[in-house]
C-alpha cells in the first residue's frame, strides 16, 4: 500500500468522544517507550506525526490519524511506564478497553513488544485480556535492529511459547525496526488485506484471537 496521505484528526479522551466516521481503524498499542511512536511515523512516512518520547506516558488520549482518506490509524495510549501513578500503571486504561471492546470501526490491533526484552508481565496481561475478550490482534516486534537475528528469533519464540498458556491458537507475528525502516511493507500489506477482507486475522475460518 502506497502511503499518500496521512493527517491528525482528533485525539479523544473516551469512546464516546471518538470521531463519528465510517473509516475502519487499526490500532496500536503496547508499553511505553516500545517504539509506538517510531512506528507510526515510520509506516505514515512523516517525521512527527506522532510524538517520539519527549515524555513518555504523558499521551493519555486516543489520537486518531487519517490515512489515504480512506481508513484510520489509531494511536492508543501507552500502558506500564513507570513514572504514571500506581493506580494507572497496573492496568491499562478502562477508557481503553472500552475503544477496544466497543467501536465499530475497529478491525484489529497491533500489540507492540520490545523484542530486547524477556517476556513482561503486562503485555501478557494484556494479551491475555484481548483473548479473552475475543479480539483479533497482531503481535509487532520492535526494535529488531538492536540485537542479532538469532538473538530476535529466540526472543519472540520465547515470548510465543508463554502466549500459549493465554491462548491456544498461534499469534501471527511481524517484525520491524523503525531505524532500520524494516517491516513497513509487511504491517501495511497486512492491513491492505485486512480493508479488503474486514479482517485483521484472514485465513480459512481461522482466528488469531
Ligand atoms: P513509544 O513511547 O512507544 O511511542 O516509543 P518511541 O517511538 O517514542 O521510542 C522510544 C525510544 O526507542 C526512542 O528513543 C526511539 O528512538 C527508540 N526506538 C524506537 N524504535 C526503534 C527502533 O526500531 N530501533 C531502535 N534502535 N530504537 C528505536
Amino acid at each position: 500500500m502506497k502511503i499518500r496521505t496521512a493527517t491528525f484528526e482528533a485525539s479523544a479522551p473516551d469512546l464516546a468522544s471518538c470521531p463519528t466516521s465510517d473509516r475502519l481503524e487499526f490500532a496500536f498499542i503496547g508499553r511505553s517507550n516500545v517504539g509506538k511512536s517510531s512506528i507510526i511515523n515510520m509506516l505514515t512516512g512523516q517525521k512527527d506525526l506522532a510524538k517520539v518520547s519527549g515524555t513518555p506516558g504523558k499521551t493519555r488520549l486516543i489520537n486518531f490519524f487519517t490515512i489515504n482518506n480512506t481508513w484510520s490509524l489509531v494511536d492508543l495510549p501507552g500502558y506500564g511506564y513507570a513514572k504514571v501513578g500506581r493506580k494507572d500503571r497496573s492496568k491499562f486504561s478502562a477508557f481503553v478497553a472500552d475503544y477496544l471492546q466497543n467501536r465499530p470501526n475497529l478491525v484489529g490491533t497491533f500489540v507492540l513488544i520490545d523484542s530486547r526484552l524477556p517476556p513482561q508481565k503486562m503485555d501478557l496481561e494484556f494479551l491475555s485480556w484481548m483473548v479473552g475478550c475475543g479480539l483479533p490482534f497482531v503481535l509487532l516486534f520492535t526494535k529488531t535492529d538492536k540485537l542479532s537475528d538469532s538473538a530476535a528469533k529466540k526472543s519472540i519464540e520465547t515470548f510465543v511459547s508463554q502466549m500459549q498458556e493465554v491462548s491456544e491458537e498461534a499469534p501471527e507475528i511481524l517484525t520491524s525496526s523503525s531505524k532500520l525502516g524494516e517491516g513497513r511493507s509487511e504491517i501495511l500489506g497486512l492491513i491492505a488485506e485486512a480493508l479488503a477482507e474486514d479482517t485483521l486475522a484472514p485465513g480459512e475460518g481461522e482466528s488469531i484471537a
